[in-house]
């Protein structure tokens, strides 16, 4: 058989040194996504194509849920549904014992399609309106108030429909993060927060069940959640002291960090990141030290987004063409950008070529198929020649990139998920025409032309 040719390239050897990303890389490849050959993915389902793994879905889910409860067991997990709200994809959370965390009156309407009872949907975010409270309410799900005007309201319509609103306040504070996020709930160190439960009961309309915090995203020091739990645990305690009222739970939102790499950090994520296990640990440490929690056993609710499915999902795409910029580095254009894949100005995704390569590497760009200039997936990285026409794998991509995605000139891809038994099923469409434009209205009068 004739040997393949590869262009031949001229790069400074680094021998044993770092390179300038930190760490000598060597490019692996993958052919497969737990078993099912990337070529049989793509020849069946298209290209680009979302690929989801439910067994590191499962795995995830429980080691959380396993871990957590090593330290203090009364965990109930509530899975966040922006992170990643494909029917299938909620439907195994639910199905490992997750209640919904939503943000949006859509996201609560989506729970509630799938089948979820209101009392294991917690509506968080800062934008709800007056029928989405209305209809929440009414069917009985946990309100998490964010700020007074949301408190009034749902007052109102508590006395207007004669309910008892199952509610907890939202809470923001500082845990040496920076920059501390302020913009969710009540103020934990001016007193805010326990002003804002004391109006609550002088109402006399709602039952205080719980209190929580979202302290951010992508947190990489674990000792955070424990200053977010002492904070909560403790308020607690002045709230059953001064008020004689014991909260149900509490609940530290989300914000574990997944192990893909920030775009501004040398360590790469496997090793920047903090463990489920030193997450769980640091929360473990307050509750176990906190007067409240060992008299009333409040349960921990745990609203784990990114952390739990960023590893499961990945990106296939295929080179569309290739050509060498000015700067002497290589770029290839894929059929994947940040249309369909918007994390890749957030971190520096993993590319990974689809076979072993023999030859050398040369600092490439992969583009997107977008008409804009940041349509980066992502940026000088070593990398050998790719033929045209052949396939990569991008990732981690499992949290964010398919409810964030845009239209933006394209059909979105299809979407896989490959079973425990190693099956591919489809869980959502490649888009066509009809799905873009189904929504829109020609008057008559511009339809002559
Ligand atoms: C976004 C969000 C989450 C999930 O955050 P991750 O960083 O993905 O873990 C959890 N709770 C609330 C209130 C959120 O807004």
């Amino acid at each position: 058989m004739k040997k393949e040719y590869i262009a031949p390239n001229i790069e400074r050897n680094y021998a044993g040194n770092l390179n300038k990303y930190g760490a000598k890389s060597v490019v692996r490849h993958i052919d497969n996504i737990d078993g099912v050959p990337v070529k049989e993915l793509l020849g069946k389902y298209g290209s680009p194509l979302i690929v989801f793994s439910e067994n590191t879905l499962r795995k995830r889910y429980r080691r959380l849920q396993d871990t957590m409860n090593m330290h203090y067991p009364h965990l109930q997990q509530a899975w966040s549904y922006k992170t990643n709200y494909l029917g299938a994809i909620c439907s195994i959370y639910h199905q490992e014992g997750a209640w919904a965390e939503v943000v949006s009156g859509m996201e609560y309407d989506m729970a509630r399609a799938l089948g979820m009872p209101a009392s294991q949907i917690i509506f968080n975010g800062p934008g709800k309106r007056e029928h989405e409270l209305q209809k929440a309410i009414t069917e009985g799900a946990k309100l998490h108030i964010d700020h007074l005007d949301e408190l009034y309201l749902i007052e109102k319509i508590a006395k207007k429909e004669e309910e008892t609103p199952q509610v907890a306040i939202r809470v923001n504070m500082e845990t040496g993060i920076h920059p501390a996020w302020s913009r969710f709930g009540f103020n934990y160190e001016n007193g805010e927060a326990f002003r804002a439960i004391q109006r609550l009961l002088s109402g006399a309309t709602m039952n205080l069940i719980g209190l929580h915090t979202h302290i951010g995203t992508f947190i990489l020091d674990a000792r955070a959640y424990y200053y977010a739990a002492k904070a909560l645990l403790d308020l607690a305690q002045k709230v059953y002291e001064e008020l004689g009222i014991a909260v149900e739970y509490i609940d530290l939102g989300g914000g574990f960090a997944s192990q893909n790499t920030l775009l501004g950090s040398y360590t790469p994520g496997e090793f920047a990141s903090p463990s489920l296990e030193q997450y769980a640990a640091a929360i473990g440490e307050a509750f176990n030290e906190s007067p409240f929690a060992a008299q009333h056993k409040p349960m921990l609710i745990l609203e784990t987004g990114r952390a739990l499915i960023d590893e499961a999902g990945s990106t296939l795409s295929t080179v569309l063409g290739k050509k060498n910029l000015p700067t002497g580095e290589r770029a290839v254009i894929l059929d994947a950008g940040v249309n369909t894949t918007i994390t890749a100005w957030w971190y520096k995704l993993k590319v990974s070529p689809t076979r072993a390569f023999p030859g050398a590497y040369q600092n490439t760009v992969f583009y997107g198929p977008l008409c804009m200039n940041i349509d980066v997936i992502r940026a000088a990285v070593p990398f050998p020649d790719l033929h045209t026409g052949e396939a990569v794998v991008l990732s981690p991509t499992g949290a964010y990139n398919n409810t964030q995605w845009m239209q933006f000139i394209e059909y979105r891809p299809a979407i896989v998920l490959i079973s425990e038994s190693g099956n591919p099923e489809l869980i959502r469409q490649r888009e066509n025409l009809e799905d873009v434009i189904v929504r829109e209205q020609i008057p008559n009068r511009l339809k002559d032309f």
